[in-house]
């Protein structure tokens, strides 16, 4: 196998979206699993900004498991999208899944992510490495570090540099969550590459009363950001409805984190 080139710069990357300096601040992305209609993308994007969020997430093209689940509402959920930034100024990160759609989901986003599948579809890779904005990269749920980092290197060999990683959960024999949230995978990422590194508790442990814990957990171990579903009103949610938080719940985590900082900047 080639050695790593691109992903191990002396100096650490900070990334400034709109304003907002990741890698150096930690930084909180919020919202729902997918955007649903107006009322439910803007409601919940005026109270994870007023929780403290800084960026808002929603999936409008969403690759699910099954062909016959909800598959996004795809560019009129990009429209969604616009409407809720505007509402609150929040930048926005959505997924995209098909080369094809890469040109026009750069028009809505502010930062684009590949899911945890498509971590090796080289072809996505390629088409994201090619654009000048933010890419989150999660990692495969079956992929080593070395692995995630090749796809990072992948995004980065074609002139892309503003790649950001994200932890959400690998597959092991454990059933009682959805996923293992590899929590070792932050400190080693530090020591491996310059690239930040947020944690999506939310895919990672898929229950709701194990996410704030994981959030805690994940800040303490050095993670850069957060990535952290939230809906307001998640009982009626058309995607991973058991592992979105109210935004009751929201604001409260928030609260947490907040005092958890407190100790890291006194200590
Ligand atoms: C998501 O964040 O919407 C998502 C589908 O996550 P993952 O790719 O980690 O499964
Ligand atoms: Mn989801």
């Amino acid at each position: 196998m080639d050695k790593l080139k691109l992903t191990s710069q002396l100096k650490r990357l900070i990334i400034d979206v709109n304003g907002i300096k990741i890698g150096e601040n930690l930084i909180v992305i919020a919202g729902p699993c997918s955007v649903e209609n107006e009322k439910q993308i803007v409601e919940t994007a005026i109270a994870v900004k007023q929780a403290g969020a800084h960026l808002l997430r929603g999936g409008a093209f969403k690759p699910r498991t099954s062909p016959y689940s909800f598959q996004g509402l795809g560019l009129n959920g990009l429209k969604l999208l616009e409407t809720a930034k505007k509402e609150t100024g929040l930048p926005i990160v959505t997924e995209v899944v098909d080369t094809r759609d890469v040109d026009t989901v750069c028009k809505y986003a502010d930062v684009l992510q590949i899911g945890s599948r498509n971590m090796e579809n080289y072809s996505l890779l390629k088409e994201v490495g090619r654009i000048k904005k933010t890419v989150i990269l999660k990692r495969g749920k079956q992929a080593t570090l070395f692995e995630w980092l090749n796809s990072a290197e992948y995004i980065l060999a074609e002139g892309n540099p503003q790649v950001i990683l994200c932890e959400r959960g690998i597959r092991t024999f454990e059933t009682y969550t959805r996923n293992t949230l590899d929590l070792s995978i932050v400190p080693a990422v530090k020591e491996s590459t310059h690239l930040p590194i947020i944690v999506d508790p939310s895919h990672g442990v898929g229950k709701l009363s194990l996410i704030p814990p994981m959030c805690l957990a994940a800040v303490a171990a050095g993670a850069d950001g957060l990535m952290i579903e939230v809906h307001c009103d998640p009982s009626s949610a058309v995607s991973d409805k058991d592992q979105q938080l109210t935004p009751k719940m929201f604001r409260n985590l928030m609260d947490r984190i907040r005092r958890l900082q407190t100790v890291f900047l006194n200590g």
